[in-house]
């Protein structure tokens, strides 16, 4: 299947086009004789790349490289951007239950920013979530993909991804979406205006979890721009949005697996609190906009529930004693619309939920109740 890059390459500039343009022809004689010297220049070049790598190769495979500087990482997350459309590219059967759709698993945290840990203030803790979150995504990604879904996964590696930079990479990829399958899309004057804007929105927020700059994301209630996609997203019936993470409490004793979902209200009752409590939501500048409805309220909810019931049907110690949904004002959920839910799949700080998530048998049969609870969502829709 075609592969897409979220991000263009880079492009010669205007002065490098004209001045080659511009360039005057060569003399015949004096053309042969530098053509002779440049392929000999190539030749020598060629040589020592070869060497310069292959000495690379080797060091790498021993470990021998420091850790990636900023530079490095910045240009590992741009990669890993472009990478969410060109994963996973096997065709798996028609007879298949999930085939047709598509999963984007969604691993939280990543790089310096750990998630919750245990022990807690260690400098370098056991337990790191952003571990067991991708650990979980993977095995996830295997489960679903034998059902015959397609998996992309925002990240796949230990690179840092910011809150906003998710949703922001969700919109993208619903747009190569719908243009893939061939479905009513946005204008495309939009279209390349924002996306323009999504890519600013995650190039900005690459190295900090509050970089800021939310691009179309800014403010309460949602933008005309991200009402667009939104509209365009809820039509999308055919992808899940999951992301996955695993919780904390100092009560130690709370365990199980809850399931976080948004509804218009539950996002419109959190922003109210915030402006009304919280100073930066009551900041004069910040964006108030009014309240808006438009998802189905009773979509992410069913989502919720079927996965909820197949993962703790699957491992049954994961069954939580607390609530088992939850409704509330999440970013990575808020600000797109596809059929979305976060899955809290643990507690890192209960001694019990530790030892699940230390067994690779237990983090399988999670992946499986994953996979299960997505063919629940579809078969009863
Ligand atoms: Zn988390």
């Amino acid at each position: 299947m075609r592969r897409k890059a979220y991000f263009p390459k880079k492009e010669k500039s205007v002065l490098e086009h004209s001045s080659r343009r511009n360039e005057p022809r060569t003399k015949t004689k004096e053309a042969a004789a530098i053509r002779r010297t440049q392929t000999a220049v190539a030749i020598v070049v060629i040589c020592v790349l070869l060497i310069v790598l292959s000495g690379f190769i080797f060091a790498n495979s021993l470990g021998a490289f420091s850790p990636a500087s900023s530079s490095q990482i910045v240009t590992a997350i741009f990669e890993q951007s472009s990478s969410i459309s060109e994963q996973n590219k096997s065709e798996p059967s028609a007879a298949l239950p999930l085939f047709g759709k598509t999963v984007i698993l969604d691993a939280g945290h990543g790089g310096y920013d750990n998630g919750c840990v245990y022990p807690e203030g260690d400098e370098n803790p056991e337990y790191k979530e952003k571990d067991f979150n991708l650990q979980i995504a993977f095995e996830a990604k295997t489960a679903l993909e034998k059902l015959g879904a397609e998996v992309v996964m925002t990240r796949t590696d230990d690179s840092f991804l910011s809150i906003y930079a998710r949703p922001a990479m969700v919109h993208l990829y619903c747009l190569d979406y719908a243009k893939d399958h061939g479905i009513p899309s946005v204008p495309e004057d939009f279209e390349t205006r924002i996306r323009e804007e999504l890519r600013d929105t995650i190039r900005v927020n690459s190295t900090d979890i509050s970089a800021g700059c939310m691009g179309p994301m800014v403010g309460s209630g949602f933008s005309e721009d991200l009402i667009r996609l939104l509209e365009l997203e809820y039509r999308l019936d055919d992808i899940i949005f999951i992301s996955v993470h695993n919780n904390w409490n100092s009560k130690t004793g709370l365990h199980g697996t809850q399931v976080y979902f948004v509804t218009d209200e539950s996002i419109i009752e959190s922003e109210n609190r915030l402006i009304k409590n919280d100073p930066y939501y009551s900041n004069p500048d910040y964006i108030v906009r009014e309240n808006y409805y438009g998802r189905d309220p009773e979509n992410n909810r069913a989502l919720a529930r079927f996965l909820h019931d197949s993962i703790t049907g699957a491992v049954p110690e994961l069954e939580p004693n607390l609530r088992e949904l939850v409704e509330d004002n999440f970013a990575v959920l808020r600000e797109q619309g596809l059929a979305s839910v976060m899955l809290e799949l643990s507690f890192v700080s209960n001694e019990e939920d530790r030892r699940l998530l230390s067994d690779e048998e237990i983090i399988r049969q999670m992946a499986d109740g994953i996979a299960q609870g997505c063919i629940d969502y579809y078969n009863n829709r």
